[in-house]
């Protein structure tokens, strides 16, 4: 909590996603700090594609794969969720605990980095679904992202923190001053821009690249498990329940895609593979008399949309670097990909861990990398939901 009389150092985060407004809670609630988040989007504004957490599921369902650091980002978070989706917890009505199933048939057992997941099994053949050789269920939630995320922005003004729109050409005009209403002598930076982080002035990772993301969201509150297939040849197919009665499908991720809005060919995609999935997507009294088809699942569509998920080369990057000719450390959390939402929390404790450090008294012009996968690693990372 930000108590005036305790502050000793202001803090400026740019972005307001998830990353950073879960970071500058962390930061606040640290104690000793006065944070300004500056954004050139916040979640009280409209849906747009140039601000990815309002397009996720968003389930906790961890990729970790072969990440010790990602795996235990992943499960800080998920224990915190965990609590704050809580019958009486403070934003409740937001999370849906369900039963998830993990469905594959590309040779992958996920067991290594969900097996700490409530009643996680692997299950039997006769549980299967088309397609699939092998499957592992387990408990855990989808959280509703524009509740969510305002919840997280009302957390953080009711702490005393500061907002600024504003839409930076260059992270200097975060660290030197300039923009109205911002601190004009930061103690530091904390960078949460997403795929911003590809054209920021003074960041320009083109490590940074968009997978793009589309989604279709029906009415059927009598799906209340969600449930994920990944075929041999790679592609995905997923849907997540939500408190508010809508099933969310997905399974488009196509990287370097920049196309900012819904395709049809990929609406109607994402429906035959989610039928094919479950075809208890269909209303009961057609699943009763005959096996459903797309055309029984369009009059059930609320909505669509499409996002673009950071995807980083070498993936989240978290890191500390004092720019040159700067005495003020800026620590970067960005390149969430489809990670976001479950790994929020954990990676907003890395950040925190740099920040102090930085503060501390590490040497200006030390950089320093968090490196979330091992050099060496050659296997998959690249879940996205
Ligand atoms: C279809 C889809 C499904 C998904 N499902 C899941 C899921 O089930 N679970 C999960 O964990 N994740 C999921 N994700 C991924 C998740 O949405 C992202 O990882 C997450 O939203 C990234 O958050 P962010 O805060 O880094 O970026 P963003 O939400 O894009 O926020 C970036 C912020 O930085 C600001 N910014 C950027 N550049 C500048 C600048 N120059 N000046 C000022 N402000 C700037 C923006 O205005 C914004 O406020 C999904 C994504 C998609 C698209």
């Amino acid at each position: 909590m930000q108590q005036e009389s305790e502050v000793t150092k202001d803090i400026i985060v740019i972005g307001a996603g998830v990353i950073g407004l879960s970071t500058a809670i962390k930061i606040q609630e640290k104690g000793g700090y006065r944070v300004t988040i500056v954004a050139e989007t916040f979640p009280t504004d409209p849906k747009t594609i140039r601000y990815t957490s309002h397009w996720a599921g968003a389930h906790h369902v961890s990729g970790a794969y072969g990440s010790k650091r990602q795996r235990e980002m992943d499960s800080e978070t998920f224990d915190i969720m965990w609590k704050d989706s809580e019958h009486g917890g403070p934003v409740e009505g937001c999370f849906l605990r369900h039963k998830n199933t993990q469905y594959r048939s590309d040779g992958v057992d996920p067991s290594e980095w969900l097996d700490h997941m409530p009643g996680f099994r692997s299950v039997s053949n006769d549980e299967l679904v088309p397609g699939a050789t092998h499957g592992w269920t387990f408990t855990t939630l989808t959280l509703y992202p524009p509740v969510y995320l305002n919840w997280l922005l009302g957390r953080f003004l009711g702490n005393g923190g500061k907002i600024v729109r504003a839409q930076l050409q260059h992270i200097n005009q975060a660290i030197h001053g300039g923009i109205s209403g911002l601190p004009q002598e930061p103690d530091a930076v904390v960078a949460c821009v997403g795929l911003g982080a590809r054209f920021l002035g003074g960041i320009e990772d083109k490590e940074v690249y968009p997978v793009r993301g589309q989604t279709v969201v029906l009415k059927a509150p009598w799906v209340r498990y969600g449930r994920t297939l990944t075929y041999a040849d790679g592609s995905h197919f997923y849907l997540m329940p939500r408190a508010t009665g809508d099933v969310l499908v997905g399974g488009i991720r196509v990287a370097k895609d920049w196309f900012p809005v819904p395709r049809e060919q990929d609406r109607d995609y994402l429906l035959a593979g989610g039928l094919a999935m479950c075809p208890e997507l269909a209303p009961p009294h057609i699943l009763a008399e005959r096996m459903p088809t797309v055309d029984d699942l369009r009059p059930l569509i609320v909505d669509e949309g499409c996002g673009l998920r950071p995807g980083r080369k070498s993936g989240i990057r978290l890191a500390t670097e004092w720019p040159e000719g700067s005495k003020i450390p800026v620590v970067y959390n960005y390149g969430h990909s489809g990670m976001g939402f479950q790994s929020s929390w954990g990676s907003a404790s890395v950040a925190l861990n740099f920040l102090e450090e930085a503060l501390a008294g590490e040497k200006p012009g030390k950089a320093k990398e968090y490196e979330i996968w091992p050099a060496d690693y050659t296997g998959r990372r690249d879940h996205v939901c």
